[in-house]
């Protein structure tokens, strides 16, 4: 069958993977590669690769790519299809409109994956659980994961109860396709690891870290449009500004999300 090629016998040739990280300089090698053993691996089976690194190659998450601190592998699904057009798609059991990305096709292409990479495999979809910051904290601490990016319908069933997969949303909305939730997904994470971004704390203070969302945030100038910064933030009294920042926070939690508000408020009864 010289038109199913298979790709387990020729992953010598980097066959459906591509990796993509930095081009080393000579000098730097050794150090790198010491922080490439130590990368959080991400590995992305999508049919459409070359959407990768995407925004995700820029600013402070292109920089800890080139750095090393991340790893990012895609596994292009089309690699694992079958027949000339090496097709991955069939229609769905039962009848009804569209296409559905097969088990074998996938199953294949999951199995490589967890060959190559270690974590959970996460297969991006609008059923799933919400993708919260806490999934975001949970994942930097995994060595990596897999991330399946559907297109189409979906994804055969079988696969994702076979191998046990995790579903998760980027929330109650229909995509085209994974790759920009799977995007969303790496960045929250990313950001996460250590030494990704320069200052420690703003993951400590940014909205959602305390259940709460952020105070707002003012820069110069001073005054704009005749309206002035709030005086307290200009006091360099900084009990009070923490004070003035928290009291936002809740109120801005309060009034907004109200979910959220009455789950920081349990967490509080119970400490
Ligand atoms: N028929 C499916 C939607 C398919 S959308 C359904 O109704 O559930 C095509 C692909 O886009 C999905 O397989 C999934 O990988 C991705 N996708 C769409 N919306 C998403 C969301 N909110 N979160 C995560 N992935 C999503």
């Amino acid at each position: 069958m010289p038109d199913t090629p298979n790709p387990e016998q020729s992953a010598g040739k980097s066959h459906g993977r591509k990796t993509i990280k930095a081009s080393l300089k000579p000098r730097d090698l050794m150090s790198t590669d010491a922080q490439l053993a130590r990368a959080w691996q991400a590995q992305v089976i999508t049919l459409f690769p070359e959407a990768f690194p995407g925004i995700l190659g820029m600013s402070l998450t292109g920089k800890a790519l080139k750095d090393g601190r991340w790893q990012l592998n895609t596994i292009g699904l089309r690699d694992f299809g079958e027949g000339k057009h090496r097709n991955v798609d069939d229609t769905p059991a039962g009848g009804g409109p569209g296409m559905v990305l097969r088990a074998d096709i996938m199953g294949r292409a999951v199995e490589t994956a967890m060959r190559r990479g270690p974590g959970p495999v996460i297969y991006m979809s609008p059923r799933g659980k919400p993708f919260t910051q806490a999934m975001a904290r949970s994942l930097a601490k995994t060595p990596g994961a897999t991330f399946i990016c559907g297109r189409f319908e979906g994804l055969d069933q079988r696969v994702i109860d076979h191998y046990g997969i995790t579903e998760v949303s980027v929330g109650d909305y229909v995509l085209t396709g994974g790759e920009l939730a799977a995007q969303i997904v790496l960045d929250a994470t990313v950001r996460l690891l250590p030494g990704v971004l320069g200052n420690a704390e703003s993951t400590e203070e940014e909205s959602f870290s305390d259940g709460l969302l952020e105070h707002p945030q003012y820069t110069r100038p001073a005054e704009w449009q005749g309206l002035p910064i709030p005086e307290v933030l200009l006091s360099g009294n900084h009990g009070a500004i923490a004070d003035w920042r928290r009291q936002q926070s809740e109120a801005l939690t309060q009034s907004r999300r109200p979910d959220l508000w009455k789950a920081h408020q349990e967490r509080k009864a119970e400490d």
